[in-house]
């Protein structure tokens, strides 16, 4: 069983290889990183499709391609060293920050999907992740600042305080918009910003306000 889901995940790295991604990093976590750990029992038999899934309190684990994208386009732009994610969700993404980058930091505002997904990296003996259960709308301040922000639920607007985070040369990547969204990657260059339109994307949004 462990065998064919390991080869699983080799095969969904090829395929989103095929699909264009480029980075060599990314497709190795890609084939590293159990996918089906990250997924309930009804749907494990599609944890190595490139498809978005239901993980339970109405949210998603993101599409595989989609992942290895947003993580590709922080290491093109040249980031490897702290990331902060906002959406941990599942911990899928999380966990393949946590092969690519020296440093994650994660902030989940529903407890149960928090405390499920540092276990799950606990698990794989991901130790540079650091979790908070918060908003995201508010970024994680004391750990300020990060050489890459990664947005994994569509906010209506880029969020002031994550911008007010990323550091000078920093690079944030995030879904921006409501019912259109678009992802958005937004360069700093000292008080500069400078956002370039990626391609329209699906996600959750990012809910202002309080923590579940
Ligand atoms: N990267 C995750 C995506 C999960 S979906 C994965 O692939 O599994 C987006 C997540 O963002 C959900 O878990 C949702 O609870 C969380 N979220 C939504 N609004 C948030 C906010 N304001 N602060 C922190 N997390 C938020």
């Amino acid at each position: 069983m462990l065998a064919n889901y390991t080869r699983s995940a080799h095969g969904l790295a090829e395929l989103l290889q095929r699909e264009g991604v480029e980075d060599k990093d990314v497709l190795a976590a890609i084939a590293d990183v159990p996918r089906h750990v990250f997924i309930d029992d009804v749907l494990k038999h599609k944890a190595y499709q490139n498809t978005a899934l239901p993980i339970g309190q109405g949210q998603t684990i993101s599409q595989p391609y989609i992942v290895a994208r947003m993580t590709e386009l922080l290491r093109l732009a040249g980031v490897r060293d702290k990331v902060l994610e906002i959406g941990t969700g599942s911990g899928y993404q999380t966990a393949i920050l946590a092969k690519t980058f020296t440093k994650v930091f994660s902030v989940e505002r529903i407890k149960a999907l928090q405390w499920q997904a540092k276990r799950r990296l606990q698990n794989l003996d991901l130790y540079n992740v650091t979790m908070k259960h918060g908003d995201g709308w508010q970024g994680w301040e004391s750990q300020a600042p990060f050489a890459g922000i990664i947005v994994t639920a569509a906010a209506s607007h880029v969020p002031q305080a994550l911008l007010d985070q990323l550091a000078d040369g920093g690079v944030m990547i995030a879904p921006i918009g409501n019912e259109d969204q678009q992802l958005v990657m937004v360069v700093r260059e000292g008080e500069k910003f400078t956002q370039h339109v990626i391609a329209p994307v699906r996600f959750v949004p990012l809910i202002p306000g309080d923590i579940e």
